[in-house]
C-alpha cells in the first residue's frame, strides 16, 4: 500500500453528536463510534478531546480522511460500500489498511484538524 503517497496537506473537521455516527452506533451495535465522511470526523458517544487524545484513534480515522483524498469522495464511498459487501467490515481492506495506520507516526503530518 502506498500510504506514502497519501502525505500532504489537508484541513480537516470534528463533528460532536453527529446523527450519522448515531446511526452508524445502531448498526454496528457499537457504544462510541467515529465516522469519517471526507474531510469530517463524525462523533458519536465521543468528545473531539477523547478523539485528539486518542493517538492510534485518530491515527485511523485520518488513515480514512487520506483514503477519501486519494481516491476522490464518490469514488471512495463506493469502493469503501464495494469492499464492505465483499469482506465485511473487518477485513474490508480500507479498514486493514487504517489499521496498520495506528501505528504510523507520519500519518497526521500535515494534518490540520479546525
Ligand atoms: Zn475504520
Amino acid at each position: 500500500m502506498a500510504i506514502d503517497a497519501y502525505f500532504c496537506e489537508v484541513n480537516c473537521y470534528v463533528r460532536e453528536n453527529s446523527f450519522i455516527a448515531k446511526i452508524a452506533a445502531s448498526k454496528l451495535k457499537a457504544g462510541s463510534v467515529a465516522i469519517v465522511i471526507g474531510k469530517t470526523i463524525h462523533l458519536h458517544n465521543a468528545t473531539r478531546a477523547e478523539l485528539l487524545m486518542n493517538q492510534r484513534w485518530l491515527r485511523h480515522e485520518i488513515a480514512h480522511i487520506r483514503q477519501f483524498r486519494h481516491h476522490g469522495f464518490l469514488n471512495f464511498v463506493l469502493l469503501y460500500l464495494w469492499e464492505s459487501l465483499l469482506n465485511g467490515y473487518h477485513n474490508n481492506k480500507y479498514e486493514i489498511e487504517a489499521r496498520a495506520a495506528e501505528n504510523n507516526d507520519r500519518i497526521c503530518d500535515g494534518i490540520v484538524i479546525e
